[in-house]
């Protein structure tokens, strides 16, 4: 059995037919915004292996990291033990975050986060007596990952999810904010959306322990880029019906979004954050939950006192050391010229797909680049013309989108725009 037939008959991929799992690509190696396949064939990354390796492939500030790590250590358990890769990943992190927002949960995946994430704000609340507050309130079209829980706060239709629907706990949805981002803000609360989640947290804020969503850009959900003045309003309203406010940067944190969180575009900070993705440049599975010394210290002076959760592999010192490199070279600050230089040439060899029969909508955020047909686009299409195009992309649902290493030239970055653009002419 060849390579590839053994993977089609007996390895899952993510949302994928098992049965028909259909073409797949033999990537043999990765390095910068390239993969190169085992028969030479290469293409670039425009999907960053889904937002993750910001820096591109096999950053040699990140490998050394880990190298050097896997010749001292590469675990240890993290209860009773610590160690100075998660420490020095720690003093960067609260370094770089909002002022308060400094009490650090190493987990293993996003999902991981947003359940960790969830849990915290129940448990914060069962603290201060407030029994009845398990519930969670969001945005429709948001995505928070695959686990149970964090499967119940994705919106309940197009989320991935539906078909556990009667397994999942209910949880409490409103429209998603409608003022997109860069839009007019109306301060009257029944156009800007500011109404429906007034309306919830008055009836059932009781039994409400946080809002949760992805502030500015809803990534798997949609590509969705909304106003940020709604995520002032919502921080307020929250306030006032002493719910949390749980934001999952897990996509859109170090810089994507053009500034290094999405949060920095409404200048608001949550009461407990989300990170993942590209926390290791894209090297290797990590997340982090990150809570206010208030939920923490509530959590902290309960009668449980500790917070009921510590994953096998908390803090793994190889991830940590990867995130130390991938945070050094954000610190060197090279991103924020790089990011706005990338929005500005997609922002310009974008615009001529807005005039493409069957193209809904054309928009650019930072690194992110969405082309939005206005009917599904078949990914298919675009895994058959990547080995042609140089440039592997994978739409889902009505979008074609990138949003590729912030080291790609711009020459490269023609070519992903370019290929968009050919798709978006082709999938009409
Ligand atoms: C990818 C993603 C997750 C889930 O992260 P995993 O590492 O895949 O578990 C959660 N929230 C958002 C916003 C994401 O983009």
């Amino acid at each position: 059995m060849t390579p590839l037939a053994f993977d089609a008959r007996h390895l899952w991929h993510p949302y994928t037919n098992v049965a028909k799992p259909g073409p797949m690509h033999l990537i043999a190696e990765a390095e910068g915004v390239w993969l190169t396949r085992d028969d030479g064939v290469r293409m670039i990354d425009a999907m960053s292996s889904w937002w993750c390796a910001i820096h591109g492939h096999r950053h040699p500030a990140i490998t050394s990291a880990m190298a050097e790590q896997l010749g001292r250590m590469p675990h240890v358990m993290f209860g009773g033990l610590t160690h100075t890769p998660a420490i020095e990943l720690g003093r960067k992190l609260v370094a770089m975050l909002p002022e308060g927002l400094d009490r650090i949960f190493y987990c293993d995946s996003g999902s991981v986060s947003v359940e960790v994430a969830l849990k915290m704000a129940v448990q914060y609340h069962k603290a201060r007596g407030r029994d009845a507050k398990v519930g969670f309130a969001t945005i429709r079209g948001g995505y928070h990952g695959d686990t149970w829980k964090a499967m119940s706060v994705c919106d309940p239709v197009n989320g991935m999810h539906g078909l556990f629907r009667g397994a999942l706990s209910i949880q409490h949805f409103v429209p998603r904010p409608p003022v997109a981002f860069g839009a007019p803000w109306p301060e009257d609360p029944a156009q800007n959306g500011l109404a429906a989640l007034a309306q919830l947290l008055a009836e059932q804020g009781e039994k409400i322990a946080a809002l949760i969503l992805e502030p500015v850009v809803q990534g798997a959900g949609g590509m969705y880029f909304y106003h940020p003045e709604w995520l002032r309003g919502a921080r307020a309203l929250c306030d006032a019906h002493d719910v949390l406010v749980i934001f999952d940067e897990i996509a859109t944190g170090f810089g994507r979004t053009g500034e290094m969180f999405a949060m920095d575009h409404a200048g608001i900070a949550p009461d407990i954050l989300c990170l993942g993705k590209a926390l290791t440049g894209g090297h290797i599975s990590f997340a982090a939950t990150v809570a206010t010394a208030e939920v923490a210290h509530t959590i902290g002076d309960s009668a449980a006192g500790v917070f009921m959760h510590g994953p096998t592999y908390m803090a793994n010192p190889l991830a940590c050391a990867a995130g130390c490199a991938s945070l050094g070279l954000l610190e060197a600050g090279a991103w924020r010229g790089q990011v706005a230089a990338i929005a500005q040439q997609m922002q310009a060899e974008l615009a001529p797909a807005r005039d493409l029969p069957g193209v809904a909508d054309v928009r650019v955020l930072g690194a992110i680049g969405v082309i939005e047909m206005a009917t599904p686009v078949d990914p298919s299409i675009a895994h058959r013309l990547a080995p042609e195009t140089g440039v592997w992309l994978r739409p889902f649902a009505r979008n074609i989108y990138a949003m590729p290493p912030y080291t790609i030239t711009p020459e490269e970055l023609r070519r992903v725009t370019s290929a968009m653009v050919a798709l978006a002419g082709g999938a009409a």
